[in-house]
C-alpha cells in the first residue's frame, strides 16, 4: 500500500511551499548573513493558520491534525531551515502542550495567542550542564507560599530574548528525580527576576533566535503551574516527542531542499559542452539521494499521521529502479 495525502494535506503543502518561496526566499542569503529575524514572517504564518495544527477550534485551532503541522515544517526548512522554528514555538511546543495538561482558564488564556502569533511562545528545559538528560537540570521552584520563586540558568533557549508567554521546567523537588520536576507557564517580560540575553555564536540558523534566560529569586504566580507539582518530567517527554518529530521534518525538508538544489544545478552547469546532469556519475546519487530521504520521510510521516489520524502507509520509495522513467521524474536530462 503507497502513503498518500489527502488533497487537504497537499494544499496545505502547496501552501506552506509557496509562503516560503515568495516570503522567505526573496531576502534568504541577506537575512541568514545579518542574523536577522524577521517577527512579520510569523505573524504572516499565522495568518495562514499555521499555528492551529492539532488544536481544538475554541482555542484558535483550524481542524488540521498533527500531520499538517509535520508537512508545513517540512515545506518551510526546504527553503529555510530557521523559518520551521515558530511551528515549535507557537503550535508545537507550547500550544499542543497546554491543550493536553492544561486547565480550561489556561487554554482559553494562552492557546488563541500563540496561535494568532500575538504572544511569541518558547519552552526552556536546556541548560549549561543539562542537555540530553534533562533531570540533571539545576534551575529550582520554591514554593514561598503566595508564590513560587524561581533560581537557575536556561541556555539554547530558541525565542528567550523575544518571547511572551511559554513553558519553564524546574526542579521542585530534586530528591524525588522523576517526580520532582514541575512545568511552569512564564512570562519572561516584565520580570525584575528574569533576564534574557541573545546568542549569536551558532554555526547556522542564523534567522532562527537562540538565547539563554536567568532567573534570580523571580517571582513567579501560583497558578502558573502546568499540570501538577511533579509532573514536569511526563511533559516534558510529551513536549519533545512532539517537537522532535518537527525537528526530524525540518532536517527532511533541508535535505530536499539541497538535493533539489544539487539537481537544478546539474541541470544548469555545462561541462564539456553537455549539461554535467547529463553525466552517468551525477546520475547515478540522484535517485539513491531521493531514496534515502523518502524512506525516513515516509516512515517518520507515518507516525506524525499515526497521532492523529489513519493513514495508508508505505515505505516503499517511489522510484523502484533507476529507470528512464525514474529519470524523468528527478527532471535529468537523457544520457
Ligand atoms: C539552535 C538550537 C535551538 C535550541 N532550542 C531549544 C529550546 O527552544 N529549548 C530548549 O530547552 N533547548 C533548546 N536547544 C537545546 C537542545 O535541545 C539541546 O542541544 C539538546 O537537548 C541536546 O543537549 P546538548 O546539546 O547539551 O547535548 P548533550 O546532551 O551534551 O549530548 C551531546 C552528544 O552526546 C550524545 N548523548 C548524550 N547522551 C547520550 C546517551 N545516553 N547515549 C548515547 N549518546 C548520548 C547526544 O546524542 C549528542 O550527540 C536548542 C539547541 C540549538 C542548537
Amino acid at each position: 500500500m503507497r502513503f498518500g495525502l489527502t488533497d487537504e494535506q497537499k494544499m496545505m503543502q502547496d501552501m506552506a511551499r509557496d509562503f516560503a518561496q515568495k516570503e522567505i526566499l526573496p531576502t534568504l542569503k541577506e537575512d541568514e548573513a545579518n542574523h536577522t529575524f524577521r517577527p512579520e514572517l510569523v505573524k504572516k504564518m499565522a495568518d495562514l493558520g499555521f499555528f492551529g495544527c492539532a488544536l481544538p477550534e475554541e482555542y484558535g485551532g483550524n481542524g488540521c491534525g498533527f500531520l499538517e503541522s509535520v508537512i508545513i515544517a517540512e515545506q518551510l526548512a526546504m527553503i529555510s531551515g530557521s523559518s520551521r522554528l515558530p511551528l515549535n514555538m507557537q503550535n508545537i511546543g507550547p500550544a499542543i502542550t497546554v491543550n493536553k495538561f492544561g486547565t480550561k482558564e489556561q487554554k482559553e488564556r494562552f492557546i488563541p495567542k500563540w496561535v494568532s502569533g500575538e504572544y511569541f511562545g518558547f519552552f526552556a528545559i536546556t541548560e549549561p550542564n543539562s542537555g540530553s538528560d534533562v533531570i540533571s537540570m539545576g534551575t529550582t521552584a520554591t514554593d514561598r507560599g503566595d508564590h513560587w520563586e524561581l533560581n537557575g540558568q536556561k541556555m539554547w533557549i530558541s525565542n528567550a530574548h523575544l518571547g511572551d508567554y511559554g513553558l519553564v521546567y524546574a526542579m521542585t523537588d530534586k530528591s524525588a528525580k522523576y517526580k520532582g520536576m514541575t512545568c511552569f507557564i512564564v512570562n519572561l517580560k516584565g520580570n525584575e527576576g528574569i533576564i534574557t540575553a541573545p546568542i549569536e555564536t551558532k554555526l547556522g540558523l542564523h534567522c532562527a533566535p537562540t538565547g539563554e534566560i536567568s532567573f534570580s529569586q523571580a517571582k513567579i504566580p501560583k497558578d502558573s503551574v502546568l499540570g501538577e507539582v511533579g509532573q514536569g518530567f511526563q511533559i516534558c517527554m510529551f513536549q519533545l516527542n512532539n517537537t522532535r518529530i518537527s525537528c526530524a521534518a525540518g532536517a527532511l525538508g533541508i535535505g530536499g531542499g539541497a538535493i533539489e538544489a544539487a539537481i537544478g544545478y546539474a541541470n544548469e552547469r555545462t561541462q564539456f559542452g553537455k549539461k554535467i546532469g547529463s553525466y552517468q556519475m551525477i546520475q547515478l546519487p540522484s535517485p539513491r539521494w531521493w531514496r534515502s530521504m523518502r524512506r525516513p520521510s515516509s516512515l517518520s510521516t507515518r507516525q506524525h499521521g499515526s497521532r492523529t489520524r489513519d493513514c495508508p502507509t508505505s515505505t516503499r520509495p517511489p522510484w523502484p529502479s533507476f529507470s528512464p522513467q525514474k529519470r524523468q521524474c528527478m527532471r535529468l536530462p537523457r544520457p
